[in-house]
């Protein structure tokens, strides 16, 4: 038993900005198991954004192409328990050979491993022996490997050898057209009004866009009530709360940085010019404020940064409204535009 869901597959996995490089890899992997340079593949990204459906829709490639293949998923928690188990039973070894009869592993949510010593040690020996017998191997990860803690170096190191690729959070487009499959999929309509009002409101990722979506189609069949924008809008208020009130992370920034006449891009790269860090620290500041992105996520949307960086931007921002006059009056003047926005 594959223990891989068919539900996920290429075909309902929508492609955009966000996961271009990350689907064409696994595609080309899916396609050529242990032959290609994308060994281990390492897919990374935060929540709900599509890291189960990518490597579970390359497992059922590789299963529908090569039947005798085992190809096996396996969630990293799993993976742990049924180690802890074999420690009990006195039955690593049989726990170790069926691992090494594994032509393609996929394992997901890698910084589950965190802080397991024994747990590393025997998946660095089966990784191995996998690697070296080319054998396909795919994981996933809710941060980068270098940013993984708790996980030894060595294992780190051969995370590296292969090719690691990032999701992101949806674009606007690509949650359009996510909306769009899904409302063909269920055999449901939804105007076009409504798809463009979900598309804009729900900008955190692929998961609460769907469950916004479920909601609102639930309360259309309790209340025998065509789908619309009042629907919409109650069936959102439903799942966020004060989504009323909430200005988008995008929108933020947007008009942080034409305010500051700097580019977008430059709020996301590396650069520590003056007048970009200081635009890139007010626009973490607003979306600190008027979204509900945690601080791991606003850090994520600007470039990748880390929690702690967002916090020192909102501590700066606010120090500094409170000692410069100026810098006061620009805030105000941005706080404005982002008040009309929220109504
Ligand atoms: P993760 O593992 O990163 O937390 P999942 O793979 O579980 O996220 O995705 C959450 C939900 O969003 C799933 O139902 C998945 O099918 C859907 N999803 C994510 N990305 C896409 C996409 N690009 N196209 C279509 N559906 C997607
Ligand atoms: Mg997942």
């Amino acid at each position: 038993n594959s223990q891989l869901n068919q539900s996920y597959t290429f075909d309902n996995y929508i492609e955009g900005d966000c996961n271009r490089l990350a689907r064409s890899a696994g595609y080309a992997v899916a396609n050529k198991p242990g032959t290609t340079s994308f060994n281990p593949l390492m897919v990374y990204g935060g929540v709900g954004l599509g890291k189960t459906h990518l490597v579970q829709a390359i497992g059922n490639h590789i299963k529908s192409n090569n039947p005798d293949k085992f190809v096996l998923y396996v969630s990293s928690e799993k993976f742990v328990n049924q180690f802890i188990e074999s420690l009990k039973t006195n039955s690593v070894q049989d726990f170790a050979n069926f691992y090494l009869l594994v032509d393609i592993l996929i394992i997901d949510d890698v910084q589950f491993l965190s802080g397991k010593e024994k747990t590393q040690e025997m998946f660095f020996h089966i990784f191995n022996h996998l690697h070296q017998s080319g054998k396909q191997i795919v994981m996933t990860s809710d941060c980068p490997p270098r940013d993984l803690k708790g996980l030894e170096e060595r294992l780190l190191s051969r995370f590296k050898w292969g090719l690691t690729a990032d999701l992101q959070s949806p674009d606007f487009e690509t949650r359009m057209a996510i909306i769009y499959k899904k409302m063909q999929s269920d055999g449901i309509h939804i105007p076009d009004n409504v798809i463009e009002y979900l598309a804009y409101s729900v900008d955190t990722n692929v998961r609460e866009l769907e469950g916004v979506l479920i909601s609102l189609i639930a309360q259309s069949s309790l209340n025998r009530k065509e789908i619309d924008l009042e629907l919409a809008k109650a069936a959102l208020k439903h799942i966020i709360e004060d989504v009323e009130t909430e200005v988008n992370l995008d929108f933020i920034q947007k008009t942080v940085a034409e305010y500051f006449d700097v580019t977008l891009e430059s709020l996301k790269a590396k650069t520590r010019k003056k007048e970009i860090v200081t635009a890139r620290q007010v626009a973490m500041y607003f979306a600190k404020e008027y979204t509900s992105h945690s601080l791991k996520s606003i850090g994520y949307h600007f470039g990748g940064r880390d929690h702690s960086t967002v916090i020192h931007s909102v501590q700066t921002v606010s120090d500094l409204i409170d000692t410069d006059k100026k810098f006061k009056a620009s805030i105000q003047e941005l706080q404005k535009k982002f008040k009309v926005k929220a109504g």
